[in-house]
């Protein structure tokens, strides 16, 4: 079954309100096989909405929307569609009966306001969705070419609520309808985490996979921590869209090699801690740019104490000389971002706290403070552990991203050569 979106209201329009109605739907939908093909934002305008329902209904005939259901003058979702439908307005004596009783259980003082009416004024013929959540019913329309619009609420909780309880249900019933091969397929994904490689750098290394594997839809998802590859399965039932799923994974894994650190959600912090408990390893760090990101990284997983000793956040090079015993002579000569400097922070905090492994962080983290020999975004990491090693990294953003780009690509540091040793 294809289905459309159509979110309503100005604030998604203009920005203020982020439309996670949209995600949450097309989530909860493809989890029952449904496939949201098209999405519609449209204003608070009557025009704007009937011609956005009518083009969805041209298109695929099945539509939800939300928003617009409220008590006041700019809610227009439920006269606009019903006259497109030509419907008429009528009072639903039970939904009034319903919101005085509402009205009551939530101890509101003085006499039930004149505006709730207009949420109990309904198309006729349709069928009602219950709101256990609010006071806004939704409502389900069905046209004599079976074509069919439901109006879900604006407020995301009890959007997901009357989802749930009412909406799916009436949908999965449709499907079913429309085709028990096709009502007991799903739409499923599965992300393998890569970092350290450009999106453009990963597509060549992937070649013919990159524009799918095995006929499943491949995306490149980059961000921060580097870039996800998120495989989509539709059409089959469960069992055999998991076989599927599992068999491109692995011929991607394959193909991807060693810049893959996890899967769906997996943070390479824990990751490294997991690498680091499992060798009986202790990790210490010594940051400048980051200015402790990266102890804050690895303190947030639970659990990290058996590992993780502390650091030391040597962001002037006062600190750097006073409590990581870098040498002024070393400072003066190779300034403080330098793979010199960086390794003697390196050593110095393995060293000075008893770890196995010690992690420095050195670089321009921006706006301010680039030259020409180090420009911003310019970063050294070194660790030092069985063997030494330090690299410089070119990272791009702002200065938030260059210094959560650094730290991601310290802990894979430790990742990759954990891995090898
Ligand atoms: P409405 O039902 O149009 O009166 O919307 C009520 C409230 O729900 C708005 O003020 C928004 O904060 C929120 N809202 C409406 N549409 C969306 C959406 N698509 N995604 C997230 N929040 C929304
Ligand atoms: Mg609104």
């Amino acid at each position: 079954m294809r289905i459309e979106i159509i979110t309503i209201g100005d604030e998604l329009l203009l920005g203020f309100t982020i439309d996670t109605n949209a995600a949450h739907l097309a989530r909860e939908l493809a989890a029952v096989g449904v496939e949201i093909v098209h999405r519609t934002t449209v204003g608070d305008r009557a025009d704007d909405i009937t011609r956005a329902v009518s083009e969805a209904l041209d298109r695929t005939g099945a539509v939800v929307t939300t928003g617009g259901l409220g008590p006041t003058s700019d809610d227009l979702t439920k006269p606009t569609i019903a006259s497109l439908f030509a419907r008429r307005m009528i009072l639903d004596e039970t939904i009034v009966e319903a919101m005085k009783a509402r009205w009551k259980t939530l101890k509101r003082t003085g006499p039930f306001p004149h505006s709730n009416y207009a949420q109990a004024m309904i198309p006729e013929g349709a069928v009602i969705l219950v709101n256990r959540h609010g006071s806004a019913p939704g409502i389900w329309l069905d046209d004599d070419r079976s074509r069919w619009v439901a109006m879900l609420p604006g407020v995301p909780r009890e959007m997901r609520g009357m989802l749930a309880e009412e909406l799916l249900p009436l949908i999965v019933a449709r499907a079913g309808a429309a085709g028990a091969a096709e009502r007991a397929t799903v739409i499923r994904s599965r992300t393998l985490r890569t970092t350290g490689v450009a999106e453009s750098a990963l597509a060549d290394q992937l070649g013919d996979l990159a524009r799918g594997v095995n006929g499943l839809e491949l995306a490149f998802l980059p961000g921060v921590d580097g870039v996800d590859l998120r495989l989509t399965v539709r059409g089959l039932a469960a069992a055999n869209a998991d076989v599927a799923l599992a068999a491109a994974v692995m011929k991607l894994r394959e193909r991807a090699g060693r810049c893959v650190y996890g899967e769906e959600s997996a943070d390479l912090g824990e990751i490294v801690l997991d690498m680091c408990r499992r060798r009986s390893l202790h990790l210490a760090v010594a940051e400048s740019c980051t200015g402790g990101m990266l102890g804050s990284r690895l303190t947030s997983v639970a659990g990290s104490s058996d590992v993780f000793l502390g650091g030391v956040i040597a962001y002037d090079n006062s600190v750097k000389r006073k409590w990581l015993g870098v040498s002024s002579d070393l400072l003066d000569e190779h300034g403080a971002v330098s793979e010199a400097v960086a390794l003697a922070m390196a050593r110095s905090a393995r060293e000075g706290m008893g770890a196995e492994i010690a992690i420095a962080i050195t670089g321009v983290a921006g706006p301010d403070g680039g030259t020409a020999l180090k420009p911003v975004g310019m970063v050294w990491v070194a660790i030092d552990g069985r063997v030494a090693e330090a690299r410089c990294l070119h990272l791009f953003g702002t200065r938030e991203e260059v210094r959560l780009r650094a730290t991601q690509a310290a802990l894979d540091m430790v990742r990759r050569s954990l891995d090898t040793h």
